[in-house]
């Protein structure tokens, strides 16, 4: 049997640690939740920054908050190749020797060595989710999809935290691969 999902397409965003969002918007500057996502306490904010280098530009590149430890940009392969850079695909929050951006903010700009990734598609889950599933963190699952572009995702990460809920995550190169709109609805296939 197996066992239905929330497909959603996440486009591109950039987290930021608190350090670096003062030197982009202000010392006393605050996120503003513009809309509350599917994972508990994560939202996308108002604010957005520009992101460059030498070859390309991305302007109102939305945050998703709260504010984290580190500094991450997540592109797709597609962006990518408009900066010219090979960014490594990465779990979140995996950005040693990553790709390097400039971010420009209302108050400032800064320049990261490293932070830009490529998203490893996941599925964000509750440890009961995992027992339910006989997973752990880190496992690879495979994901199928229907409709005229319908497809098996393999590789799909296993991401197990408390404060997580059952939705699978993939980048906007893969929801076009599988005709996948924003949100759609997947089966995590069990063996
Ligand atoms: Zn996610």
């Amino acid at each position: 049997m197996n066992k239905k999902i929330k497909i959603e397409v996440s486009a591109r965003h950039i987290h930021l640690k608190k350090d670096d969002f003062e030197k982009l918007f202000g010392e006393n500057a605050k996120l503003t939740v513009k809309k509350e996502l599917s994972q508990p306490g994560m939202f996308a904010a108002n604010e957005t920054v520009s992101v460059k280098n030498e070859n390309f530009q991305i302007d109102n590149l939305r945050i998703v908050g709260p504010l984290r430890s580190y500094t991450q940009i997540e592109l797709s392969k597609t962006e990518a190749r408009k900066f010219k850079i090979d960014p490594p695909l990465r779990r979140s929050g995996n950005i040693e020797n990553s790709s390097g951006m400039i971010i420009i903010g209302p108050k400032g700009e800064i320049e990261i060595n490293e932070g830009v990734i490529i998203a490893k598609r996941h599925i964000h889950m509750t440890l009961k989710d995992a027992e339910e599933i006989n997973v752990k963190d880190g496992d690879l699952l495979k994901v199928k999809t229907v409709g005229e572009r319908g497809l098996i995702f393999e590789n799909v990460v296993a991401r197990v935290d408390e404060n997580f809920s059952w939705a699978m995550h993939i980048d906007t190169d893969e929801g076009n691969a599988g005709g996948i709109q924003e949100v759609e609805e997947g089966e995590v296939v069990l063996k």
